[in-house]
């Protein structure tokens, strides 16, 4: 029996989020999650773009005034981070009905593994077994995904690239069928390969995950060190790793930011605080309302120069009290600020959380 592993990441997962759940009308049009780019003069990123809006170079991450000028027309909507994980929860159970053991491995909202070794015996092929799983997801959440198979993790992530939006792409099982697909590919394509790494590769003229393969462990060894071993098995498609469920989602973090409208000059600190307290109330509220509480507080603090600072604390006992959390929050900001520079933006997050009923609730000893 083989080992077949699939990889399944939502398409444009936010943007398609607002146009097939939230916003039909907005189906086939340039879609940005993203502030109000006010005819170019709003400030803030995109956080996602449609593949309408990505067809005239917009990409996430980009300043909203790029992509006004980029694409006038394009619909900006603000976004919502609960219908994103409402729509991911979904997506995560619809495949947990799919895989071995029920076991689906999160590898972010967007996107995960499963292995379907099993569940593909009871198919013609692992591609049809991948249709039926994206069109389940279709009918039930209305999202569009890509689907990439292959004999393990490493290769199904780089299979499901190759062809989105909505492609199903299989790799192998021959090993050598691997090695051919993965031979012309940068050594970035490589799911661990960051900017430092291949800027090292570079060095040693190692451009392609074909060269490695090519390679021996003494070779790479100057260009590598420790790695070698691991990137010359990811590079010949070798990686054993089981897929282990993990669990329920919880948050890790809740954050709010906000840029400003204009610079907030430095002296205008009551301006600055109450921004804080107003971010922080908001993130309390949302702490109540999801039963869980805090340990760690961080500030971030970004000039007109685009220097930015951040700072955390944790408190002793965990919390959910909005006033306590302001009260960090300016803490922290005027500990670490910079008098003499404007701000351009502020933001809270809060770290460390854990749910209500998970702990002992101090109080109650009291
Ligand atoms: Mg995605």
């Amino acid at each position: 029996m083989f080992r077949w592993i699939m990889h399944i990441d939502m398409d444009a997962f936010f943007a398609s989020v607002e146009q097939y759940r939230n916003h039909p009308e907005l189906v086939g049009q340039a879609v940005c999650v993203g502030h109000d780019p006010k005819k170019g003069t709003g400030r803030g990123v995109v956080r996602a773009a449609s593949y309408e809006a990505r067809a005239k170079g917009i990409h996430s991450g980009m300043p909203v005034s790029q992509a006004y000028r980029l694409c006038p027309e394009a619909i900006f909507v603000g976004g919502s981070f609960e219908n994103y994980s409402i729509a991911s929860d979904e997506f995560m159970e619809i495949l947990r009905e799919f895989a071995d053991g029920g076991s689906v491995r999160r590898a972010s909202i967007d996107e995960a593994y499963i292995d379907v070794s099993e569940a593909v015996q009871l198919y013609d092929s692992p591609r049809d077994l991948a249709l039926e799983i994206q069109e389940e997801i279709r009918v039930r959440t209305s999202l569009p995904c890509s689907i990439g198979i292959a004999p393990n993790m490493s290769v199904a992530k780089i299979a499901t690239g190759m062809n989105k939006p909505r492609g199903i792409t299989l790799v192998g099982p021959d090993p050598l069928d691997v090695e051919k697909f993965l031979e012309p590919l940068p050594v970035d394509a490589l799911n661990g390969v960051g900017r430092k790494t291949t800027e090292r590769l570079q060095k040693f003229g190692i451009e392609t995950l074909g060269q490695i393969q090519r390679m021996t462990i003494p070779e790479l060894w100057p260009a590598m060190g420790r790695g070698s071993v691991w990137i010359h098995r990811r590079a010949r498609g070798f990686d054993e790793r089981p897929i282990i469920d993990n669990g329920p989602r919880i948050r890790k973090s809740i954050s709010k930011d906000r840029t400003f409208m204009e610079d907030v000059e430095p002296e205008n600190v009551n301006y600055l605080h109450e921004s804080l307290e107003k971010m922080c109330k908001r993130i309390g509220d949302k702490l109540v309302n999801k039963a869980l509480r805090f340990r760690t507080v961080t500030v971030k603090v970004r000039y007109s120069d685009y220097s930015t600072i951040q700072r955390s604390r944790s408190i002793p006992v965990e919390s959910d009290d909005t006033s306590l959390l302001q009260k960090v929050a300016i803490d922290l900001f005027e500990q670490k600020r910079n008098h003499n520079k404007s701000v351009r933006l502020i933001g809270v997050k809060v770290s460390q959380l854990t749910e209500v009923s998970e702990q002992l609730c101090l109080t109650e000893f009291m």
